[in-house]
């Protein structure tokens, strides 16, 4: 009796120890097609949102989440990386770098989610336009700092034609030189201290018919990229060097962080069957569960297999739109092989007013962090797509929207009538195999995708 007290209260300390860190972060994942990061909590989360300057980045924190490991992800382009850890045992971090030079619009980044999943889709990231700081006293007032590095300012018509960049083989000096253009002649031949950014002077020089300008560095200074860019020249810190700030000079009147608002969580919640629409009418509608019999399908994580996934969706789908008085006629309703032929041919008998096939997906190697659902079609289902897709990202909560696609499948090409082929999650992928082998997620699912039909039904009679 003692023990058993006291396993208890041992318990009881681990449990009211843990409470801060109620949810666990479970998946995130940055789109880099989209610019969009999603990521998914085993239990609900609040996320909040800021935008801080120097570098540029986007730092989302997850009160009272914890991860099990940090990661990073480089990007390229524009968004340098995309970073994920703990700053503290009650928090968890992710943070959206912009690569040097680059701005982000705060009032266009959107932020939608449920509870425990969430997007925040950025808008592109745009070039800065170089912020001036008060000038260097002495240094000609065309050679400006900027927070990202420094700026040479020119009027178009004195744009070089060509832009040499001659790095010294100690590496402590750089000279650009710019053919065609002129230094003032006040300015040619002198030495100005810079003392920024680990540059500690720069010198003009006119060679002939070229500029030159000559940057001595310490050797703390970053490797630096110069590039013609819109009213002049821009040298910053090449892609993946740190830019070295001295704190104290650094201008403190801007905002340096801004504040982005979350919207409140949206419930996904299960359709009202009684609510979904009543075509008029008696359409026919081909139900294609992928694969079946000697063919099982992709499998999955825990031998989950997309044969056993689409099956019960489809039959529920069935049943759904039967109520309403649609005629279905279903490839298969058991476990059977019919190949792609017989599958096109039955929907093109039939003179189907449509045709739905549903799959699961899969990737080669072991990668459980690929989830989502995608919608495909070819030619004459996009109508349909989007409305069946658009049902779904209403009413389920997937771990990701890959979007409608326009793919050469078989069953699409070789039907004669709005087609489309849903695929509704990865067995392979660690959420969606979770979601896809729980029979509430799959009859979501199949409600979620009736909705859809329903509503195409009820628009394009
Ligand atoms: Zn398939």
């Amino acid at each position: 009796m003692k023990l058993r007290w006291y396993i208890l209260s041992v318990l009881a300390a681990i449990f009211f120890a843990l409470p801060a860190e109620a949810a666990r972060l479970l998946f995130w994942d940055f789109d880099r097609d989209r610019n969009s990061l999603s990521f998914t909590t085993d239990s609900s989360v609040r996320p909040t949102v800021r935008l801080i300057a120097n570098p540029t980045r986007l730092v989302i924190d997850l009160p009272g989440t914890g991860i099990s490991r940090s990661a990073s992800q480089r990007v390229g382009g524009a968004i340098a990386s995309v970073r994920v850890g703990q700053p503290d045992n009650r928090t968890t971090r992710l943070v959206v770098e912009l690569a040097p030079g680059y701005f982000l619009d705060p009032q266009q980044v959107k932020i939608a989610g449920t509870p425990s999943q969430w997007t925040i889709q950025l808008p592109s990231p745009q070039r800065s336009r170089p912020t001036f700081e008060p000038l260097l006293r002495g240094v000609p007032e065309w050679f400006q700092i900027t927070k990202n590095g420094f700026f040479i300012r020119l009027r178009d018509r004195d744009r070089p034609e060509e832009i040499k960049v001659d790095r010294s083989d100690n590496g402590r000096q750089i000279n650009i030189e710019l053919k065609g253009a002129r230094v003032r002649s006040e300015d040619s031949s002198k030495t100005f201290t810079v003392d920024r950014y680990g540059v500690e002077e720069v010198r003009f020089n006119q060679l002939g018919n070229n500029a030159r300008i000559t940057l001595t560095l310490d050797r703390n200074s970053p490797r630096w990229e110069v590039s013609d860019s819109r009213g002049g020249i821009s040298i910053v810190p090449e892609q993946g060097s740190e830019i070295l700030r001295d704190p104290p000079s650094e201008p403190s009147s801007q905002a340096s962080e801004i504040v982005i608002p979350v919207p409140l969580p949206t419930q996904p919640t299960v359709p009202d069957r009684t609510n979904f629409p009543q075509p008029n009418g008696r359409a026919l509608v081909v139900l294609d569960p992928g694969h079946g019999g000697k063919d099982p399908g992709a499998i999955g994580i825990g031998g989950l297999r997309e044969t056993d996934v689409v099956l019960p969706i489809s039959l529920e789908i069935a049943q759904i739109l039967r109520d309403r008085g649609i005629n279905v006629v279903m490839t298969r309703s058991d476990d059977r092989f019919i190949s792609l032929q017989e599958r096109a041919y039955m929907a093109n008998r039939t003179r189907a007013d449509i045709f739905t096939s549903i799959h699961a997906n899969a990737v080669g190697g072991y990668r459980p962090e690929v989830n989502g659902m995608e919608t495909y079609y070819y030619s004459r289902g996009y109508r349909l797509a989007q409305i069946v897709h658009q049902a779904i990202l209403e009413t389920v909560p997937i771990a990701r929207n890959r979007g409608i696609k326009q793919a050469r499948f078989y069953v699409l090409r070789n039907t004669s009538m709005p087609s489309i082929l849903v695929e509704v999650g990865f067995v392979t992928g660690q959420i969606d195999s979770r979601n896809l082998a729980n029979p509430a997620y799959r009859s979501q699912m199949a409600q979620a995708i009736a909705l859809g039909i329903l509503r195409y039904l009820q628009q394009y009679p």
